[in-house]
């Protein structure tokens, strides 16, 4: 096991990534911005190294100040937290080029994940499902429109290169195509520098259900169950849980089967989400590979009774994974729901502030707050607004709810708008305690915002 690894990271992942080492014994190096001098995630390290100014492109996005870092310090291995570095193929290869182990998996495969049509094209040579749909090369516009008129509409126009819900377009009928086209392209321009298009059967009551898994160096890769995170706000997610409401056995093992086939197919290692919808019949298609440590990982974690970053240390130092798939078990139920400082009456923009009081419900073998802020820090507009992941478990969906229920209402935020009432709302839903989920839940349920 290493001794000693480097965080290239900030806020809550990069504390909770602490806690774990702290556990197992190893030292770690937190990195910081000038915004970030006085964070959490530099108290709670052994020792911390400034890297440079608070926007993130001059100091979490900087690969070639973190390795300098951790090649100062010494530290065998670097973690990459969600989001900045993590799924950067370059900085991974730079870190096993300079002897530092990169906690995450090879450059090679999140290259392979990089383009979400070279993506499908694997998956489909492997022989997971996928959206019916065209992923071809040829970009010709005729070919694009001919494709949607063959597969029917409504279709969906995704960016190759596309991210967080951009560059992507619903087309209805044959009339709205050329237009639509268009429009995403300038999208997928301005965003991502790359115009290249796929199109997809656009399904139209979809959920998001993911497969955590995760793969060793001595050719074992296991299914740690799924999660169900279908309740999205503009394709970001609001609240996950799991396992999924209704899932069968049966389903998951077939879910799960074809998650460690995609693993297997770009020679994964670590900790890896494979991310399908699931159709309202039960078929279900592969959508993205995430090449890391998910933000919602710790609903996982709760109903398996599993750490999953010690699983990634693990993995990352040559062991063998912890346990076999007949010996992964879930018990209970668990939700996440993101607080995040943004104006549900404002359209949920970003919201800053001096957190002047904060209170987070009492934490217990039911109730965990993962958060990278105290009392008095400021939400600023450098980094992502979240201000903590609330995580709550139980016997049954239904007590794990009333546990989310009560835990927001208990929560105490002074300083900052928050969108914990907007939370509130959906967790004590009628919709929602019944698990009418699919993608279009909070669009059809604007009433919860207001
Ligand atoms: P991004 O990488 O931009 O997040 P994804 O391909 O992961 O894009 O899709 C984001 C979201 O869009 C999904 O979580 C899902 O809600 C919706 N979506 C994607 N593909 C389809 C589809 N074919 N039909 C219906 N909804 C889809």
């Amino acid at each position: 096991m290493f001794n000693k690894i480097l965080i290239a990271n900030r806020g809550e992942i990069a504390c909770r990534v602490i806690r774990t080492a702290h556990r197992l014994g190893i030292a770690t190096v937190a990195v910081y911005s000038d915004a970030d001098r006085d964070a959490l995630h530099v108290h709670i390290a052994d020792e911390a190294i400034h890297i440079g100014a608070a926007p993130a492109r001059e100091s979490y996005l900087l690969a070639d100040n973190i390795l300098a870092a951790a090649l100062a310090t010494h530290a065998d291995a670097v973690h990459p937290g969600y989001g900045f570095l993590s799924e950067n193929a370059a900085f991974a290869r730079a870190c096993a080029e300079q002897g530092v182990v990169f906690i995450g998996p090879p450059a090679a495969a999140i290259e392979a994940m990089g383009s979400k049509s070279a993506a499908k094209r694997i998956m489909g040579e492997a022989g997971v499902p996928l959206v019916p749909g065209y992923h071809g090369d040829d970009q010709d516009p005729a070919v694009l429109r001919q494709a949607a008129d063959e597969m029917g509409y409504p279709v969906l126009l995704k960016a190759t290169a596309g991210g967080g819900g951009k560059g992507m377009r619903q087309v209805w009928s044959a009339d709205e195509f050329e237009a639509a086209l268009a429009a995403a392209k300038r999208e997928a321009v301005a965003g991502f520098g790359d115009d290249t298009m796929l199109v997809e059967k656009y399904l139209t009551r979809p959920r998001h259900v993911e497969l955590q898994v995760f793969c060793d160096n001595h050719g074992n890769g296991v299914y740690l169950a799924e999660r169900d995170c279908s309740v999205q706000r503009r394709h970001q997610k609001v609240i996950e849980e799991a396992p999924a409401p209704g899932m069968t056995e049966a389903l998951r093992q077939e879910m799960g089967e074809a998650a460690v086939t995609a693993a297997r197919a770009i020679d994964y290692r670590g900790a890896g989400t494979v991310e399908f919808l699931l159709d309202e019949d039960g078929s279900f298609y592969f959508m993205e590979m995430n090449t890391r440590l998910q933000v919602e990982h710790p609903v996982t974690e709760m109903i398996t009774g599993q750490d999953l970053v010690h699983w990634q240390l693990q993995v990352a130092s040559g062991e063998p994974l912890p346990l076999a798939q007949d010996e992964v078990q879930i018990h209970g139920h668990a939700f996440e729901a993101r607080v995040y400082a943004e104006d549900p009456d404002n359209d949920f923009l970003p919201a800053t502030g001096t957190l002047g009081f904060l209170q987070p419900p009492e934490e217990s073998q039911y109730v965990r707050v993962d958060t990278g802020v105290r009392q008095g820090d400021e939400i600023s507009v450098y980094y992502d607004p979240m201000i903590a992941k609330l995580i709550v478990w139980d016997e049954s969906r239904e007590r794990a709810l009333q546990r989310l229920a009560s835990a927001l209402a208990e929560y105490r935020i002074g300083g900052t708008v928050t969108n914990l009432d907007f939370l509130y709302n959906l967790a004590t839903s009628r919709p929602f305690t019944e698990a009418e989920l699919d993608t279009g839940f909070i669009e059809r349920h604007s009433e919860l915002i207001f």
